[in-house]
C-alpha cells in the first residue's frame, strides 16, 4: 500500500488528508493527516469518504459526440478538433463574444488559470466565469470595495482566537465542520461569547449566548441597528476609525436612521436583541464576523458584505488575529477560482482586463495582442444571452449550471437555445444532456496541482491513481484544445510550471512554487520567494490604504410572500451532501445517510396543513414545482421553508428566482415566494 497526501476536494476549509492505494494501484480509503496544519489529524463524514466516487462506474471514461441527436463514442482527435472547427466558425459568424467559458470551483488553480488563458488569449473573449458568482461573488466586490481585497480577512485558526464572533448565514458546523469545531472550542474551552443571527436554529445556535432570528432577507437593517447602538453608545473605536478609514460621516448619517425599534421591527426580533448584541460585540477586545451564503445569495448581497464590513471597522476589529470579516468560501477552489482570474472582469491576482497596463502586461506574458478590453458576460447574464439567442456557444469545465442556477426551466430553455454545448466533467450531469461534446476529465485524486482554502492558503493536490478510462486531466485537455486552435503558447512539461507562469505574472502568489508548498500551503499574499505568506490581511493599513465606510440603506427582497404564496423559501446545502450532487451521491454511505429531496416546514404550518414527518408534498413557486419530502421542525420558523439543492429527483433550483444583486449579479437564493400541498 501506498499514502499520498492531498487536499479535500469538498469544502473551502482546505483539510488535509492522505488517500490510500492498495498495491494493485487502486484506492482504497482515506486516513487523516495529524501534520496537517488546518486538519490536525480530523476529517468531517464528507472528508472520510472522498475515495468512494472516484472509481464509481458512472465516470465518464471517454469522449462523447453527439451524432444524429445521440451522444456517440469518439477519439480524443476527433472531440477536440470538432471543438476547435466549431468555435471558431461560430465566433467567426456571431462575434468573439458568442462564446462563454464556464470555468470550476472543483479543478485546480492551475487549471482555471488555463480556461481563463484560453479564453481570453485564444479565443479572445473575456466571458469567463465560474461558480463564485452564485456564492460570493457579493464577497469579492464588497470587501475589494470597502477593505481593497475580497478575501477572507484572517485565518481559521483566528477562530480559537476571538473573543466573540458574529456567526451570520453561515451553518458552520454543517458547511465548514471543522472551522465550525474551532468555535465550538472557543466558545466551550475559552469562554468566547458567540452570537448567531440566522433565521435556522442551526447547531451553533444551542450553545450561543444569543440566538437572533431575523426575517430572511432583513441583514442590512440588522446590521445598522447594531451600527447605531454603538455609534449612540459611545462604544465605537474612535481612534480607529479616525486613523484607519474614511467616509464615517456617511456611515453615521445612514445608520441614524435604524434605531433600535426601526431595525427590530423590519427584522421581525426585539428591540432588547439589537442592542444586546451590539454592546456584546463593541464590548469584545477581539471580535470576529464569519458568515456565508446566507449573507451573500440577495439580490442585497453586496450591501450585505458592506455592511459586515462596516462593522467590523466600526469596532477596530480588522487587521489583528482574532478579528475580521471572514466568508467561509464553500467549494475546495472557489477562492482559487476567482485568484486566477476565472472571472470576467479581471485577469489572475483581480488585475483588471479594463486596466490598458494590465493588459499590455498579459498580452506580453502571453505573446498574443488585442486582448479583449470589454469586461464579459457572467455565469447569469451568460444563461440569460443564450435564452435571448445572443451567446452562441458554451464551454462548460466542472460545472452543472441545471441544478445550480436558479429557475431550472429558464436554464433549460438557453441550453436549448444554444448551438453548441461542451461539457468537460468527471460525470454525467444533468447538464452534460444538453452537451453536443462530453469530454472525460480526471478527478483530484487522478492529477497534479493546487487548491486555495477559504483562508488563502494554498495547498497541493497529488495524482494518487491513474485516470479512469480514457479520462485525461483537465489542464492536458485545454493545453492540447489551444495547440489545435494554433496557439503555442499553452505547452507545459506539468501542472508546476503552469504554477511558475502564475507566480510571474500574479503578484500575490509571486513567491508561490511546488517546492515552497511541499510540505505546508503558504496563503496570499505572499509576494516573493523569501515572502513568509500573509495570516492577516490588513495589518496596519488596508489593501486599499484606508478602509472605506460604505453603508447601505435596507431593501426588500424581491419576491415577498403573498395571499397565493404565503411561505418563503430558503435554499442551501446539509451536512452530508455537496452541491449539485454528483460527487457525494455517488457515495455509498453519504448518500444512504441522505436519500430524499426534502424540505423544513415548522411545526405548526405542518398542522395546519394537515403534512406529516416524511409525508411528500409538492412545493411550489411561480417557476415550478418539486415534489419533496416533508421534514417537519422548529428549525425553521412558522412561514418559512428551507430545502437542499442537491437533488436531482427533486431539485431545488426549478423553484428559485431568477432576480440578481445589480453589482455581483449573484442570485437571489435566500427568499422566494412558494406554497405547499400534500402529494397524498
Ligand atoms: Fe473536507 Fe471540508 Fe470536511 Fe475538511 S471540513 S474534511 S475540507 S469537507
Amino acid at each position: 500500500m501506498k499514502k499520498v497526501i492531498t487536499t479535500c476536494p469538498y469544502c473551502g476549509t482546505g483539510c488535509g488528508f492522505y488517500l490510500v492505494v492498495d498495491d494493485e494501484g487502486k484506492l482504497i480509503g482515506v486516513e487523516p493527516a495529524g501534520e496537517h496544519v488546518v486538519a490536525q489529524g480530523q476529517l468531517c463524514v464528507k472528508g472520510w469518504n472522498a475515495h468512494h466516487f472516484v472509481n464509481h462506474p458512472d465516470r465518464l471514461t471517454q469522449p462523447l459526440i453527439r451524432k444524429d441527436g445521440k451522444l456517440e463514442p469518439a477519439s480524443w482527435d476527433e472531440a477536440l478538433g470538432l471543438i476547435a472547427e466549431k468555435l471558431k466558425d461560430i465566433q467567426a459568424r456571431h462575434g468573439n463574444d458568442a462564446v462563454a467559458f464556464f470555468s470550476s470551483a472543483k479543478t485546480t488553480n492551475e487549471e482555471n488559470y488555463l480556461m481563463m488563458k484560453l479564453a481570453r488569449a485564444v479565443f479572445k473573449t473575456n466571458s469567463v466565469d465560474h461558480c463564485a458568482r452564485l456564492c460570493h461573488s457579493s464577497t469579492v466586490l464588497g470587501l475589494a470595495a470597502t477593505f481593497g481585497s475580497g478575501a477572507m480577512t484572517n485565518s481559521i485558526s483566528c477562530m480559537e482566537q476571538a473573543d466573540c464572533i458574529l456567526v451570520t448565514g453561515s451553518n458552520t458546523p454543517e458547511q465548514h465542520p471543522l472551522i465550525g469545531t474551532r468555535i465550538i472550542n472557543n466558545v466551550k474551552k475559552n469562554g468566547a461569547k458567540l452570537i448567531v443571527a440566522d433565521n435556522r436554529r442551526i447547531r451553533l445556535a444551542r450553545i450561543a449566548d444569543m440566538h437572533i432570528r431575523c426575517k430572511n432577507g432583513t441583514d442590512v437593517a440588522f446590521l445598522n441597528g447594531l451600527m447605531n447602538v454603538i455609534i449612540s453608545q459611545g462604544l465605537e473605536d474612535k481612534k480607529f476609525i479616525e486613523t484607519r478609514t474614511e467616509n464615517y460621516d456617511e456611515l453615521k448619517k445612514i445608520v441614524a436612521d435604524y434605531p433600535p425599534e426601526k431595525a427590530a421591527e423590519i427584522c421581525g426580533i426585539t428591540p432588547d436583541e439589537i442592542i444586546e448584541a451590539a454592546r456584546m460585540f463593541a464590548a469584545a477586545d477581539k471580535a470576529m464576523i464569519v458568515y456565508s451564503m446566507g449573507i451573500t445569495q440577495h439580490t442585497h448581497g453586496v450591501d450585505n458584505v458592506k455592511s459586515c464590513a462596516n462593522l467590523a471597522m466600526l469596532t477596530g476589529n480588522v487587521g489583528l488575529p482574532g478579528t475580521g470579516v471572514n466568508p467561509l468560501r464553500g467549494q475546495n477552489n472557489v477562492q482559487g477560482a476567482c485568484d486566477m482570474g476565472a472571472l470576467p472582469n479581471v485577469y489572475s491576482g483581480y488585475q483588471k482586463v479594463t486596466d490598458p497596463a494590465a493588459r499590455e502586461k498579459f498580452e506580453k506574458a502571453w505573446g498574443v495582442e488585442n486582448l479583449p478590453a470589454e469586461v464579459g458576460h457572467t455565469v447569469t447574464t451568460a444563461i440569460n444571452a443564450a435564452a435571448e439567442g445572443e451567446l452562441k456557444a458554451l464551454y462548460i469545465l466542472g460545472e452543472n449550471p441545471m441544478m445550480s442556477d436558479p429557475d431550472q426551466n429558464h436554464v433549460r430553455e438557453a441550453l436549448e437555445r444554444l448551438e453548441f454545448v461542451i461539457v468537460q466533467d468527471i460525470f454525467p450531469t444533468p447538464t452534460s444532456e444538453f452537451a453536443d461534446v462530453i469530454l472525460p476529465a480526471a478527478c483530484y485524486a487522478e492529477k497534479d496541482g493546487t487548491f486555495t482554502s477559504t483562508e488563502r492558503r494554498v495547498q497541493r493536490v497529488r495524482k494518487a491513481v491513474e485516470p479512469v478510462g480514457q479520462a485525461r486531466s483537465d489542464w492536458e485537455i485545454l493545453c492540447d484544445l489551444a495547440k489545435r486552435c494554433g496557439y503555442d503558447g499553452m505547452q507545459y512539461g506539468s501542472p508546476s510550471d503552469i504554477m511558475d507562469e502564475i507566480a510571474a505574472v500574479t503578484p500575490i502568489y509571486g513567491g508561490i512554487s511546488y517546492d515552497r508548498i511541499d510540505k505546508v500551503g503558504l496563503q496570499w499574499p505572499c509576494l516573493d520567494k523569501e515572502h513568509p505568506g500573509t495570516s492577516v490581511l490588513h495589518a496596519g493599513k488596508f489593501s486599499r490604504g484606508l478602509g472605506m465606510f460604505m453603508p447601505a440603506e435596507y431593501t426588500p427582497s424581491v419576491e415577498l410572500p403573498c395571499e397565493e404564496y404565503p411561505f418563503v423559501l430558503s435554499t442551501g446545502r446539509c451536512y452530508f451532501h455537496f452541491h449539485t450532487g454528483t460527487m457525494t451521491r455517488r457515495s455509498r454511505l453519504l448518500d444512504r445517510e441522505e436519500r430524499f429531496p426534502y424540505f423544513e416546514l415548522h411545526p405548526d404550518d405542518a398542522k395546519e396543513l394537515g403534512i406529516g414527518e416524511r409525508q411528500w408534498a409538492f412545493v411550489t413557486t411561480r417557476r415550478g414545482e418539486v415534489k419533496a419530502m416533508a421534514r417537519v421542525t422548529d428549525v425553521v420558523v412558522k412561514g418559512v421553508l428551507f430545502m437542499p439543492f442537491h437533488f436531482e429527483e427533486g431539485p431545488a433550483n426549478r423553484l428559485t428566482i431568477n432576480a440578481l444583486d445589480p453589482v455581483a449579479k449573484i442570485p437571489e437564493y435566500k427568499v422566494c415566494a412558494a406554497k405547499i400541498r400534500s402529494a397524498s
